[in-house]
């Protein structure tokens, strides 16, 4: 064991734990953050597309700055330089069949059926008060399958699949593996724009997540250890013993945990954790979408693209056109669910894919990331399955002895979303701080 004893520990270098860092670190405390990768930044992740000089977001990319006021505060305080991707100009839609260009697919019947979706939605969503934890507010008949609640309107086939699509795209999963109540207490959010749930925020980072994540870390001076998987966590009286897969043990008065839902239950605790948070783990989250990025030529310019359920993308738009790419094809970015083959590392299947849409696309390269097969995320952004929020969001980010335990995943307000990560990771360093002022 090292002879330090930090005053916190923090498990996890994602937005969460590193705003719980910086903040511990700036108001004077020692920290140490253990992180499993051998990077900062956990799901998100600025890198090369393919064999390139250009650079995108493999993880969370966009941010909703009207909303997403902890985010935006960090942002504003080290003078992150923000872009925008492109506005659509060109659409097309697969649905029920039936290829379209219209840029809202739907017939007069159908707006009238949304408009009553909307206004019935609305009419739920004003029950639920998205900064109080959802097992405290008499919401339980909303956590029902996302699927199960949009059957319940009798829409048509091409208004149901549109709408699928644009959720899927939203939640990263089949609709059946997403609780209504999760997305619904998104709602309130976003200015009680039942309809914004399928517009993906246009602001980026300029030089990407790792911009604003590298400023932080460094403006805590907190230590980090990267490739520190750890494997135990044993509260002992008065300190937090992390011991690591290589067996390396680290001693701090407390400590934050600020992993993924779905990698909480590869950690041991001594004590066990509550049986409830022990529970909330085992079911975990949903979040399993398939972000894929390829160079595609003879698109049409600044194009939208929504498919129907078994197309292979549900979504995908133009992120970098061909003369911001300079590689002579547009950079698309597109989105699809794990039931689905798509293999999006294949070029000639993702080919195949953007024909469905466009018969003249052809794809030069191809490039994405299996957040899923890797042990530190075990998933995409959170998608809380129908019955878990209803029953154990409070007991999700319940504070347990010594430990703290902050990331997107469970966040009440945001939960999903960078904002929920910076949001949570703000909250734990003020709990801990006041475990060490208890001493
Ligand atoms: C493909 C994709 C697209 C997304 N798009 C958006 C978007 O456009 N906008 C948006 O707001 N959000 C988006 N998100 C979600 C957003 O990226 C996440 O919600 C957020 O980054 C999570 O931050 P976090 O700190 O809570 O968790 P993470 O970023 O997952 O950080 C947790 C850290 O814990 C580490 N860890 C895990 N296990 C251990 C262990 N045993 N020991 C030590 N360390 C461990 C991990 O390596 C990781 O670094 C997206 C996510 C993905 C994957």
């Amino acid at each position: 064991m090292t002879d330090e004893t930090y005053d916190a520990l923090v498990i996890g270098a994602g937005f969460a734990g590193l705003t719980a860092a910086r903040d511990l670190a700036t108001s004077g405390k020692r920290v140490l953050v253990v992180e499993a990768r051998d990077r900062i930044g956990g799901r998100t992740w600025y890198r090369r597309f393919a064999d390139t000089e250009l650079s995108i977001e493999m993880g969370g990319n966009w941010i909703d700055p009207a909303g997403n006021a902890a985010l935006m505060a960090e942002v504003d305080r080290y003078g992150v330089e923000l872009s925008t991707s492109p506005q659509a100009e060109n659409h097309v839609s697969l649905l029920d069949g039936v290829l379209s260009h219209a840029a809202c697919p739907i017939s007069r019947d159908d707006e009238l059926d949304l408009r009553r979706f909307v206004e019935e939605t609305r009419t739920q969503v004003e029950r639920i008060d998205p900064t109080l934890p959802l097992d405290t507010q008499d919401v339980a008949d909303l956590d029902v399958p996302l699927d199960a609640y949009i059957d319940g309107f009798g829409l048509s086939v091409t208004l149901t699949e549109l709408m699928g699509a644009w959720i899927r795209q939203e939640t990263g999963c089949h609709l059946s593996q997403i609780s209504a109540l999760h997305l619904m207490s998104w709602i309130p959010l976003l200015d009680n724009d039942v309809l914004a749930i399928g517009h993906t925020p246009t602001h980026r980072f300029a030089s990407g997540t790792i911009d604003l994540l590298q400023r932080m870390l460094d403006d805590s001076g907190a230590e980090i250890r990267l490739s520190a998987p750890v494997a135990s966590v044993t509260q002992t009286g008065e300190h937090v013993e992390v011991r690591t897969k290589e067996g390396e043990v680290l001693r701090g008065r407390a400590a934050v945990v600020a992993v993924p839902l779905n990698c909480l239950g590869d950690i041991e605790f001594e004590p066990a954790l509550s049986p409830e948070k022990t529970a909330a783990a085992a079911i975990g989250q949903s979040g399993a979408a398939k972000k894929l990025w390829a160079l595609v030529t003879g698109l049409p310019p600044k194009i939208l693209g929504i498919g129907e359920h078994d197309a292979p993308i549900d979504v995908f738009f133009t992120d970098y056109p061909v003369e911001e790419t300079g590689l002579g094809g547009d950079l698309v970015v597109g989105f699809s669910t794990q039931e689905r083959p798509l293999d999006i590392l294949d070029r000639v299947e993702v080919e195949a894919a953007f024909r469905l849409y466009v018969p003249e696309a052809g794809v030069l390269k191809v490039d994405g990331y299996d957040w899923l097969a890797d042990p530190y995320s075990k998933g995409t952004w959170c998608a809380a399955p129908a019955g878990l929020l209803s029953t154990y969001a409070s007991a999700l980010e319940r504070t347990e002895g010594r430990l703290v335990f902050a990331g997107s995943d469970v966040a009440h307000a945001f939960r999903g979303w960078i904002e929920g990560a910076v949001a949570t990771g703000g909250v734990a360093a003020t709990r801990l701080s006041a475990i060490l002022d208890e001493g």
